[in-house]
């Protein structure tokens, strides 16, 4: 799935701001591989990496997936004003570091968030301009069961929790710029790489424009 597109073209190279693209989805609709072929095949995107209090799974990379704290470094870091956003999630805190969020914003790269509805409203209150977000739907709460299990990585227990916080999460769907339905994940990848696309292209996102239009109207004819 190579992304042609990705940030190649000249009108691209136009100097803009960058871009605070959050996806959401209740556990299991398949978010994480989206944002993961989204991070694969995009190089003008890189993702804002949480840290949590959440047990690292077996298949989770320490400073990659998340940085994983305790309890007390992550109040830490909250109460030091360091978090851009944080919910409590499932049991656990979450939360998006200030610091690389804002020095990529500042150099113009755009930021990937895989964030909860609670997160992204915080974002949208403080960035709402630079902020485009994405819902993700799963095609029926049977498959989002199915794909729970089928991923393995959480015990009974955690699974039931996760389904039963689907229909809060799902109610917020209302809330997003754009709403995607994940029953084709080819199709739903697509989706989402258009919507970037389009978003990068916003004339209010580009202020290079205004130099580049002006270069125009001088050339001699
Ligand atoms: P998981 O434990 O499955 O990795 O994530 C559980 C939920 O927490 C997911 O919906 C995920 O998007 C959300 N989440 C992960 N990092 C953050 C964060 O930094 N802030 C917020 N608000 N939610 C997060």
């Amino acid at each position: 799935m190579t992304d042609k597109h990705s940030s190649e073209l000249p009108s691209d190279r136009i100097q803009r701001r960058g871009l605070m693209l959050v996806l959401s989805s209740p556990s299991g609709a398949g978010k994480s591989t989206i944002a993961r072929n989204l991070l694969e095949t995009d190089s003008g995107l890189e993702l804002s990496v949480s840290v949590t209090t959440r047990q690292r799974r077996p298949s989770e990379i320490d400073g990659v997936h998340y940085h994983f704290l305790s309890k007390r470094d992550f109040e830490r870091l909250r109460d030091g004003d360091d978090l851009l956003e944080w919910a409590e999630v499932h049991g656990n805190y979450y939360g998006s570091p200030r610091e690389p969020v804002e020095r990529a914003m500042a150099e113009g790269r755009d930021i990937l968030f895989d964030i909860d509805w609670q997160g992204a409203h915080q974002l949208v209150d403080k960035m709402r301009a630079d902020v485009v977000s994405i819902f993700v739907l799963p095609p029926s709460m049977a498959e989002l069961k199915t794909r729970l299990h089928r991923r393995a990585e959480d015990d009974e227990d955690t699974i039931s929790k996760r389904l039963r916080n689907a229909a809060t999460e799902i109610e917020q769907w209302r809330t997003y710029d754009y709403v995607i339905v994940n029953d084709d994940l080819d199709r739903a990848f697509g989706a989402v790489q258009a919507i970037v696309r389009a978003e990068r292209l916003r004339r209010d996102r580009r202020p290079g424009l205004f130099e580049f239009v002006d270069g125009l109207l001088r050339e001699e004819i």
